[in-house]
């Protein structure tokens, strides 16, 4: 996807081809990729375009990580397979402060009914984070919880979105 692409959307030119998951993708990342002028944003709007594309990147990840595809992933709590459309970018750690917000090791791919309905479901989070990380590190990160706070300016948010946006464009070049 070029970037004019990405920054033209109402344009037909701008609508992509192909089944209907990509534009449904497409169009879901769109709403927040998209304004007209992102100096103009405020820090709400910054912020919920890094989250998306840190999102979009952390699904990715975990998709290729836990299916070889780009198309589903594994939950880190359930280990139930869901659409990477469906499935949420859910934090080991409580609080979503902007500390935590964008760690990339305390946020992987989880269900809504793990992430939201059952809150987080620490304890499976807990125990395959020590999977994945070891014990040493899941111990760290608990010490540093929950971080100083990081005062992010909209420019800090848009620069996140924009590493976040590459780097989901790299993570699929990458097969
Ligand atoms: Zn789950």
């Amino acid at each position: 996807m070029s970037d004019k692409l990405q920054e033209e959307p109402r344009r037909s030119r701008g609508r992509p081809k192909g089944s209907k998951t990509n534009r449904i993708n497409f169009r879901r990342r769109m709403q927040y990729t998209i304004t007209d002028d992102k100096t103009k944003w405020n820090k709400t709007q910054a912020k919920k375009y890094a989250w998306c594309q840190f999102s979009w990147y952390i699904r990715l990840r975990d998709s290729k990580l836990t299916t070889k595809t780009f198309k589903a992933a594994r939950c880190i709590t359930c280990n139930g397979l869901y659409s990477i459309n469906k499935i949420q970018a859910g934090h080991f750690m409580p609080g979503r402060t902007d500390s935590i917000l964008f760690d990339e090791r305390g946020v992987h791919a989880q269900c809504y009914r793990c992430n939201v309905v059952l809150a987080g479901l620490w304890p499976a989070y807990y125990r395959s984070m020590v999977t994945r990380y070891g014990q040493d590190v899941v111990n760290a990160m608990i010490q540093a919880w929950p971080g100083e706070n990081k005062d992010y300016s909209v420019e800090d948010f848009v620069k996140i979105g924009n590493r976040y946006k590459a780097a989901s464009v790299m993570i699929q070049l990458k097969r």
